[in-house]
């Protein structure tokens, strides 16, 4: 596997406070011991490198949380680790994401300086009221000057809009978009709101306190999002990221090609030679893991054939581009691992395109990914193949 690409994830797990639609593992602590957290995740980094030796690193994504609360002397060591256990590629991509209040973007300058070119900012919407209603920590104003530091000091910056909110309408969602696409980035994250179970939001609709928004009128704001990116030159690559040509998530990529990623931090997934890795998720689990065992690690599953072809399926439909049956069959030594004829009657009936054993959705079949899968897998999907690793969301 030399000079095979890798990816890196690291998980920072702390947020000020907790929104109420998150179902990421971040946590709120009243402190935080900096040096205790570099020294962790440079051990539980050093554990992953031990396992995968000789390979060419492509791309560093520090999610969270808020990773943009970490001390940058602490993402400096992060790096200059990271590039010394792999050969780092000659345009190693560092992505960090960040959320756009005063205190964090007056850090962007020393974050640039400690090696991350890549910024990814949780902006989520331009009105109060739905930065209210989204539980967020910042204004609209506060998101725009955190944009324009974020754009100065970075050469690539992405931000994440979230639609699709209760009372959310064609005339406001387009006006916010033309608005998007008019500030100047080279990517955009627009995700739709989900209700996940567990959170608050989750206990609202419960109680009645809000409703969310009629499917109908979220799949026509979806269609109206396709038309309107495309139309400005920032197409859909992934269901809801969307980029200039090369300016594509590098580090995502990785994901939904289904490469190998290091995933180290509390609660940070990974996939390494055909094993799904999973750290504790409890900070101070984590912290006394690594102080144990010398990493984070709570699990390791080693995937069969099947499991990892059904992750292929379901991480490469994602993308625009698609997948190709033949060559994941035959990376994992499987007959198939689509049926082809159910392939053939969803092209016929306008939700996938097929060019030989390469298929990928059409607009319309992008409304309704989680039945083609079910449709078209050669054998059921796993549950676990059908759930995507927390690193993809939006933070
Ligand atoms: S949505 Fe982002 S900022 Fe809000 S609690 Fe979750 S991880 Fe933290």
């Amino acid at each position: 596997m030399t000079g095979e690409p890798l990816a890196l994830y690291v998980h920072w797990p702390f947020c000020v406070s907790k929104c109420p639609y998150c179902d990421f593992n971040s946590h709120v602590r009243a402190g935080i011991d900096q040096d205790a957290w570099r020294d962790a995740l440079l051990a539980d980094l050093a554990h992953e490198a031990r396992l995968l030796p000789g390979r060419t690193l492509t791309s560093i994504f520090f999610g969270g949380g808020t990773p943009s609360l970490m001390e940058p002397a602490t993402v400096a060591a992060i790096i200059a680790a990271a590039r010394e256990h792999w050969a780092p590629a000659a345009n190693l991509e560092v992505t960090l994401e960040a959320n756009p209040n005063s205190v964090e973007a007056a850090r962007f300058r020393d974050l640039a300086a400690a090696g991350v070119n890549r910024l990814s900012l949780g902006l989520q919407s331009f009105d109060d009221a739905a930065l209210r209603f989204l539980g967020r920590a910042h204004s609209a104003r506060e998101g725009f000057a955190a944009l324009e530091t974020a754009q100065r000091n970075f050469r690539r910056v992405s931000f994440d809009l979230i639609y699709a909110l209760p009372g959310d309408t064609v005339d406001g969602w387009s006006t916010t978009l033309a608005q998007a696409l008019s500030l100047g980035t080279s990517h955009l994250s627009l995700y739709q709101l989900t209700i996940e179970p567990g959170t608050r939001f989750a206990t609202m609709v419960a109680k009645r306190e809000f409703a969310p928004l009629e499917p109908d009128s979220a799949a026509t704001l979806f269609e109206l999002t396709d038309a309107m990116t495309s139309a400005a030159g920032m197409p859909a690559y992934e269901i809801s990221n969307h980029a200039r040509r090369g300016q594509e998530s590098r580090h995502n990529l990785t994901y939904w090609r289904y490469g190998d990623y290091a995933g180290i931090g509390p609660g940070g997934h990974g996939r390494r030679l055909a094993m799904r890795t999973m750290r504790h998720r409890k900070p101070e689990n984590f912290l006394s893991a690594v102080a144990r065992n010398g990493h984070g690690l709570v699990e390791e599953t080693a995937l069969s054939p099947t499991e990892a072809a059904d992750e292929a399926l379901v991480m490469g439909l994602r993308l625009s581009e698609g997948i190709d049956g033949e060559a994941i069959a035959g990376r994992f030594g499987l007959a198939s691992i689509v049926d082809w004829a159910r392939v053939d009657r969803l092209v016929a009936s306008g939700h996938l395109d097929r060019t030989g054993s390469r298929i990928a959705l059409t607009s319309r079949g992008r409304l309704v990914l989680d039945a083609i899968l079910g449709e078209i897998a050669a054998a059921p999907i796993s549950a676990a193949a059908a759930v995507p690793p927390p690193a993809l969301l939006p933070a």
